[in-house]
């Protein structure tokens, strides 16, 4: 029994009617994966899971491999998944709650900046931020 089928809200999960190969998929086909996801009841806990557990292959949450693993770059060991997600200070965060998918682009903006702000102290952390924004060029950020 995998991890995903321990957890009780992967009983409503779209992809339970799916070959669990589908969410392996690679390529364009991850896009397939991603719509199917996105209309998935319990894309959240799905990619909260996937982002708890370090789970290497595959599409969860909407999010694929390449993706997650931008995120775990960018946030600290220690990051409490659900909490960043439910009172998100990230546009990135929001935006994935909302089922946007951030660029590339995006993703590496936000490492940069989570990389500044912890090097940064408590008292200087807003110009730190000002400053790394204006480093990215991330002034929409
Ligand atoms: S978010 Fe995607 S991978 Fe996760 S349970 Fe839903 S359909 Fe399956």
């Amino acid at each position: 029994m995998s991890l995903f089928q321990k957890q009780a809200w992967a009983t409503h999960g779209v992809c339970t009617a799916q070959d669990p190969d589908t969410l392996f998929a690679t390529g364009a086909a991850q896009r397939q994966v991603r719509q199917m996801c996105l209309s998935c009841p319990v894309r959240m806990d799905c990619l909260i899971e996937a982002l708890e557990s370090k789970i290497a292959f595959g599409v969860w949450g909407g999010l694929t491999e390449r993706e997650r693993r931008s995120l775990l770059r960018a946030m600290p060991e220690d990051t409490d998944w659900r909490e960043w997600f439910a009172f998100p200070n990230q546009e990135v965060a929001f935006d994935i709650r909302a089922g946007r998918i951030p660029t590339r682009e995006e993703l590496y903006k936000l490492t940069v900046l989570m990389a500044e702000a912890r090097k940064c102290s408590a008292s200087a952390a807003t110009k730190c931020e000002e400053n790394s924004l204006e480093r990215v060029g991330a002034s929409n950020l």
